[in-house]
């Protein structure tokens, strides 16, 4: 888990339902394509990647992935999920925090 600040979307700009407003206007981002950091996702990964779904992040998280933050309680929050990755905005540090799943060979590197 990996999480990566200074994005120009705040979590709490983003809804419970995978809205972003800002300025008084709200865009579903659903469909957007979100610019993906460098950092976090595998080089063959575009660097623009679709938000295909969302979901509730209670669903999937029991608490914060940031280990700075814990929070039991990750409200009820949405999770932005794109082929390759996962964007958690988390309104209990205000933090954008990326996920991406461990796959095939790469596993043993963070076993
Ligand atoms: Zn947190």
């Amino acid at each position: 888990m990996t999480k990566v600040n200074g994005l120009m979307m705040k979590a709490e700009e983003i809804d419970d339902e995978g809205n972003w407003e800002q300025d008084g206007r709200k865009m579903s981002l659903l469909g957007a394509h979100l610019p993906v950091p460098s950092g976090i996702r595998y080089e063959m990964d575009p660097d623009r990647q679709e938000v295909i779904m969302t979901v509730k992040a209670k669903d999937f998280l029991d608490e914060c992935p940031d280990s700075n933050c814990g929070s039991k309680d990750v409200g009820d929050g949405v999770i932005l999920v794109t082929p390759w990755a996962k964007l958690f905005p988390a309104k209990c540090c205000d933090q954008m925090i990326w996920m991406v799943d461990e796959r095939g060979e790469m596993n043993e590197q963070y076993a």
